[in-house]
C-alpha cells in the first residue's frame, strides 16, 4: 500500500471509531473527525491538540481562528503549509474545547503514532504542552520533559522506527492569542522549525 492509501486507511478507521468517548458528542453536533491532512511526503509534522468547532465542522485540521494564526507562523518562517502535515494527538473536538482526557489521548494516540510511521518526517514540531507531553513521552525523551515554558523552541533528538527524528516543542498557536510576547516567542519557535529544514 502507498503512504495516501495508507493514510486513507488510517482516517477511515477514526471515521468509524464509534466506542470513542467522543463519539457521542461527535454525532449530537454533527462534527466530523479530523484525521489531519498534508504532504504524505512532509519533512515536517505539526501536532496540535484536539480539533476545535470550525475543525469539528468541516473535518480540516487548523481551519479557525488558530489556523489563521499557524499560517501566520509558518509563512514568516518559511514553510509552506502544503509542503507539511498537520494533524493532532485528539481527532474528535472535546466539548467545549476542554483539554483532552487522559482516555482520549490513550484512545487517538495509536492512529498518530501510525501516521508518524507513515510519513516519517525528520521534524515533528509539538503544537502546545498536551501534544509535547504525549511526544516526548511516548518517543523516549521523558527525562528532557519540562513545562513548555521551559523547554519550546528546544530540538530534540530522537529516533523513531530506526530513524533520527527531531522533536521541537512550540507554543500552540491558540495560546498566543492574548499575549504579545508569547506570540513573539511562538514565531520564533516556527523559525527555528524551518531553519532545520
Ligand atoms: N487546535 C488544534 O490543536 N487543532 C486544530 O485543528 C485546531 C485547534
Amino acid at each position: 500500500m502507498g503512504k495516501i492509501e495508507e493514510l486513507n486507511k488510517i482516517g477511515e478507521e477514526i471515521l468509524n471509531l464509534k466506542h470513542s468517548p467522543l463519539y457521542e458528542y461527535r454525532v449530537e453536533n454533527n462534527y466530523v473527525p479530523v484525521p489531519g491532512e498534508g504532504s504524505p511526503n512532509a519533512e515536517i509534522m505539526l501536532v496540535g491538540e484536539a480539533p476545535g468547532a470550525n475543525e469539528a465542522k468541516t473535518g480540516r485540521p487548523f481551519c479557525g481562528q488558530a489556523g489563521k494564526i499557524l499560517d501566520k507562523f509558518l509563512e514568516s518562517a518559511g514553510i509552506g503549509r502544503e509542503e507539511v502535515f498537520i494533524t493532532s494527538i485528539v481527532k474528535d473536538r472535546p466539548p467545549k474545547n476542554r483539554d483532552p482526557k487522559p482516555e482520549e489521548i490513550e484512545m487517538y494516540t495509536p492512529f498518530l503514532d501510525r501516521q508518524i510511521e507513515v510519513i516519517r518526517p525528520k521534524i515533528i514540531g509539538a503544537l502546545g504542552r498536551h501534544a509535547m507531553r504525549y511526544l516526548m513521552m511516548r518517543y523516549g525523551l521523558e527525562d528532557k520533559l519540562l513545562t513548555i515554558g521551559e523547554i519550546h523552541g528546544q530540538v530534540f533528538e530522537t529516533e523513531i522506527n530506526g530513524l533520527k527524528t527531531k522533536i521541537v516543542p512550540v507554543y500552540h498557536p491558540a495560546a498566543v492569542i492574548y499575549s504579545r510576547k508569547l506570540m513573539k516567542d511562538a514565531e520564533e519557535d516556527f523559525k527555528i522549525l524551518g531553519s532545520l529544514l
